[in-house]
């Protein structure tokens, strides 16, 4: 049973209007929090200035707010709590944890071997980590701008998913500052469920790969990491991710089709075995119906 104190959140990026994946995994994530009795926050993951679109950072709240779903406490924007992830690097900068990494991510992409083993996806070969002075400063007067890394030292981490079991993974040494600047996603998402009291991340399992990274860095940072459900995304009837070639796959493109927040709600829930699709549902019914100690299988083609 989880922790009844063990907040929830959901994270969304405001890249795009979320689309049926993301509002199954919010509602999913809501009721594992609300049938703990835990509380729900909202999160607005808008560190990168250039994706980030305003209409989205109101929009995706609202989406939420349509079917249902609500959140204790004022929606947080992480780019306004950036000096929280300043701290955090400067402390691991502190503890020589740190190494400046001049390379592109082509270099990084020629480098880098398959994704195989227990490595992450996208893990970083090491290409800067061991530069003498020398090659450090030749690198600088180039005029790249560095991204700040993370010396992992080749740990591994394991942890235990509520949905996918025991789970292992190599930690890489991760970007922890951009080379424009801003921390990365790996290192504000840690610091910013720690500094909200997050307990229970309930999250698309495209981010699997990634967490050992962020319980790494939680240990780094002193901070106790949240336990974790990895849920698996929709797929469109190709096998591939959920988009928008798949046609009304928004809550505004359901409208357009003359489907109501409800219906979706149904959808959705019909989709976690809750409801039947045209049944009319709220989410406190589903809370009812949901029993988070019971294993979920979610099958990823509905
Ligand atoms: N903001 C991330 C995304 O939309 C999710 C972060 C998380 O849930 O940890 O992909």
């Amino acid at each position: 049973m989880a922790d009844p104190n063990a907040t929830g959140r959901f994270a969304p990026s405001p890249t795009g209007p979320l689309h049926l994946g993301n509002l199954r995994t919010a509602l999913l994530a809501w009721l594992f929090a609300r049938s703990a009795g835990a509380r729900f926050l909202l999160r607005i993951e808008d560190l990168d200035p250039v994706a980030t679109r305003e209409e989205h950072v109101t929009g995706q709240p609202a989406d939420l707010a349509a079917l249902g779903l609500d959140w204790n406490g004022p929606i947080e924007r992480q780019s306004e709590h950036l000096d929280r992830s300043h701290a955090a690097i400067a402390r691991l900068e502190a503890e020589g944890l740190t190494y400046p990494c001049y390379c592109t991510r082509r270099e990084i992409q020629e480098a880098a071997a398959a994704p195989h083993g227990k490595d992450p996806m996208g893990a970083y070969p090491g290409t800067c980590r061991d530069l003498t002075a020398a090659e450090r400063d030749e690198r600088a007067a180039s005029g790249r701008r560095p991204a700040l890394r993370l010396r992992a030292g080749d740990v591994a981490v394991a942890f235990e998913d509520r949905l996918r079991g025991r789970v292992e993974g190599r930690v890489d040494d991760l970007v922890l500052r951009r080379t424009d600047g801003i921390p990365a996603y790996n290192l504000a998402v840690v610091v910013d469920d720690a500094a909200q009291g997050v307990g229970e991340v309930v999250r698309g399992d495209d981010l699997l790969p990634s967490t050992p990274r962020q319980i790494h860095l939680a240990r780094l940072l002193g901070v106790e990491p949240p336990t974790y459900a990895h849920v698996p995304l929709v797929l469109g009837p190709d096998g591939t991710r959920l988009a928008k070639r798949h046609g009304a796959v928004t809550l505004a493109d359901r409208r357009a089709r003359g489907e109501s927040p409800s219906d979706v709600l149904a959808y959705l829930a019909s989709t976690l075995g809750l409801a039947r699709p045209d049944e009319p549902v709220t989410p406190t019914d589903l809370i009812e119906r949901f029993d988070p100690t019971e294993p979920l299988v979610l099958d990823p083609r509905d």
